[in-house]
């Protein structure tokens, strides 16, 4: 193993290796960057959507998009529809096939994959990584390690949820128009909901997503794909083409530093998926862009906020209610999408708000509960 770096991308997940695609096209010859990674390959692990709000490097690996969304509760539905900001579906081996074929045609990497870090710490100068195969050091480097074990046990809500893409036999579901939320399913885990992703009449991602402070065992989510499917669309039999599973914490209290340092905090582990939506992907690819612009000019480089104080404090308020009043969230999400124009509340949901969305979401809002969230969030401190 080499051992001296002008910089090292330690986790090459989302964040890992969208700010890796950023610097490696930012960074001087013969400058040198190491990639480290535990896992030997990739693939299919995970999916990611958002609503396309803004534009990021991996615009061709987006398969699928849809203009509708809807959110059920009691028996009731709301649609909302924008031809302004669609929801935007990038499948993980696509993401990655995009950011390996940019990676390994740039002369700067060093792709360290089947590699995990023990540990990454400043020392006598430099960032020092020690490593499964041996120690290197950089000039700096970018911690964006992150695994679903590590945000457990901490009392932390966390958003956990496992999905299947399955293909029926029959043509049931509405190709246009995604589930974001349908919350009549039992409720007796947590805040629970159904998300499903239509990729047409007869495939779809059912994805059965929980609000609590532990995960559930994995054939609990599978068992509730099933129940759901022949709840709502009447399936008993399935092919399933492909699983994921995630742990997200729903917090505000990871931030990423003001300042670069030589070792950063990347990704999830510096705040970068919202807390109250467990949306990260679009948030990713602005702050890799930062990170990447702040690492060529160099250590001491202010960074800017990646959230504005308003987002983050009415993130903290949401999650507090959350907390305090969980069996009242359905109503509360349901409300939202009924009262807040569609590109209001994408708006605010992907953390572009203007002070008029944000005005019409604080309106849809039950007043009393929230204000006294809110005073306790400022008697805390934000
Ligand atoms: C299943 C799932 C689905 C999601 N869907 C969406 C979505 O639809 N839309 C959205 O906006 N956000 C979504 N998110 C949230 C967020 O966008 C993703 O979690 C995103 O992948 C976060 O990027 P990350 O780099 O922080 O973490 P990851 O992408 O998980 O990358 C972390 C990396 O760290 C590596 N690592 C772990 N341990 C070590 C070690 N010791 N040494 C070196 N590397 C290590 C891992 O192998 C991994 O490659 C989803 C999250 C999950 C878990």
């Amino acid at each position: 193993m080499n051992s001296d770096y002008d910089y090292a991308i330690v986790g090459a997940g989302c964040a890992g290796l969208s700010l890796a695609v950023r610097l490696g096209r930012m960074v001087g010859r013969g400058q040198r960057i190491a990639l480290i990674d535990p896992r030997p390959s990739y693939g299919m692990d995970r999916i990611w959507c958002f609503w396309n709000t803004s534009t990021h490097p991996f615009v061709p690996a987006v398969a699928h998009s849809w203009q509708r969304w809807k959110v059920r509760f009691e028996g009731r539905e709301v649609v909302q529809a924008s031809s302004r900001f669609a929801y935007h579906y990038v499948p993980a081996d696509a993401f990655y096939a995009s950011a390996f074929d940019q990676l390994e045609k740039n002369a700067a990497f060093d792709l360290l994959l089947g590699t995990a870090a023990d540990s990454i710490a400043a020392r006598r100068g430099v960032a020092e990584v020690k490593t499964s195969k041996g120690s290197l050091q950089a000039r700096i480097a970018f911690d964006g390690r992150n695994d679903a074990k590590r945000w457990q046990g901490k009392g932390i809500l966390l958003q956990h949820y496992a999905g299947q893409r399955i293909r029926a036999a029959a043509p049931v579901f509405d190709p246009g128009t995604v589930t974001l939320m349908d919350f009549d399913v039992t409720q007796k885990n947590g805040i629970s909901f159904v998300y499903v992703l239509p990729f047409s009449e007869t495939e779809a991602l059912i994805e059965p997503t929980v609000f609590s402070h532990t995960p559930l065992a994995a054939e609990a989510y599978t068992d509730l794909i099933r129940c759901y499917l022949n709840a709502r669309y009447g399936i008993v039999d399935y092919e399933v083409r492909f699983q994921e599973q995630g742990v997200i914490p729903m917090t505000t209290n990871l931030a990423p530093p003001r300042r670069l340092g030589r070792v950063v905090p990347l990704g999830t582990g510096a705040g970068m998926v919202k807390g109250s939506t467990g949306y990260g992907f679009l948030a990713i690819q602005q702050w890799s862009q930062i990170l990447a612009a702040a690492a060529v000019r160099g250590l001491g480089t202010r960074l800017p906020r990646p959230r504005s104080r308003r987002a983050t404090f009415m993130d903290r308020v949401f999650l507090a209610y959350l907390e305090a009043c969980p069996t009242a969230a359905p109503k509360i999400f349901f409300n939202l999408f009924q009262r807040v124009p569609a590109e209001r509340l994408v708006r605010f949901l992907s953390d572009r708000a203007t002070p008029i969305d944000v005005s019409a979401v604080v309106k849809a809002m039950p007043k009393l509960p929230f204000l006294r969230q809110a005073g306790d969030v400022i008697l805390e401190g934000i």
